[in-house]
């Protein structure tokens, strides 16, 4: 069979020193895995479980291009994540075989309509509004090997520095999550997992200069642009 249209182009996300690239199947993010984060955003971290949910291919806007501000928001705002890439996957993997899974990884930022998230969190609606538009998970260059599980993990718009913090405060490292999603979903090849954000979120603005960075991996920096009309 045939398909009746061209269909949309598979997604490919560079990788350091090399000239081939990723290609992505789906992007799993975590929320609440940071407890500072989890305080700002009125939680308990003491009793908040972290949760899952996803953003379509769509949502990634690589190679430092712009981010077009999305419509129907007044509260745009930031979260500089540790986004893990996934070259094999399974079923119910073991945390001690999660690592083995992993092909790289990158810095990320899952952009959030935050006052369209109040809205559903208040109504118990889904998040996809907030979390999933087009353009919602700028994404730097992939290195690969195995992700960095401690060192800094900052971002700063127009070079002042807004969130700042440590890979190892994560409430679920890197090997739990995957355990944990994979108990959830299939894993596959593919698949990125966004692995939530410390304290600092806040609001951007058209014009402002996003720069991110998380340990020693390549920094994303991107500029954020008019609502297209
Ligand atoms: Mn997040």
């Amino acid at each position: 069979m045939e398909p009746i249209f061209t269909p949309p182009p598979l997604r490919l996300l560079p990788i350091e020193n090399i000239s081939d690239g990723f290609p992505v199947g789906r992007i799993f993010c975590v929320g609440r895995n940071y407890s500072d984060h989890v305080k700002e955003m009125g939680g308990n971290p003491d009793t908040a479980q972290p949760v899952f949910f996803m953003k379509p291919p769509t949502a990634l806007v690589s190679r430092g291009g712009d981010v077009a501000y999305p419509p129907r928001t007044q509260d745009l705002h930031h979260e500089v994540e540790l986004v893990v890439a996934l070259k094999s996957g399974g079923r119910n993997i073991p945390v001690s075989q999660a690592a083995s899974h992993v092909y790289g990884s990158a810095v990320g930022v899952d952009l959030t309509r935050r006052d369209l998230q109040a809205e559903a969190k208040k109504a118990g609606a889904p998040w996809d509004a907030a979390k999933a538009f087009d353009g919602s998970a700028p994404i730097g260059t992939i290195r690969s090997g195995p992700a960095p599980s401690q060192g800094k993990i900052t971002l700063a718009v127009n070079g002042e520095t807004r969130q700042s913090g440590d890979l190892k405060d994560m409430t679920r490292d890197i090997p739990a999550l995957i355990a944990e999603l994979s108990g959830l979903f299939a894993l596959q090849a593919g698949d990125l997992i966004f692995t939530g954000t410390p304290a600092g979120v806040s609001a951007l603005e058209p014009g402002d200069v996003v720069a991110a960075r998380v340990a020693d991996l390549p920094e994303l920096k991107f500029k954020v642009t008019e609502t297209p009309r």
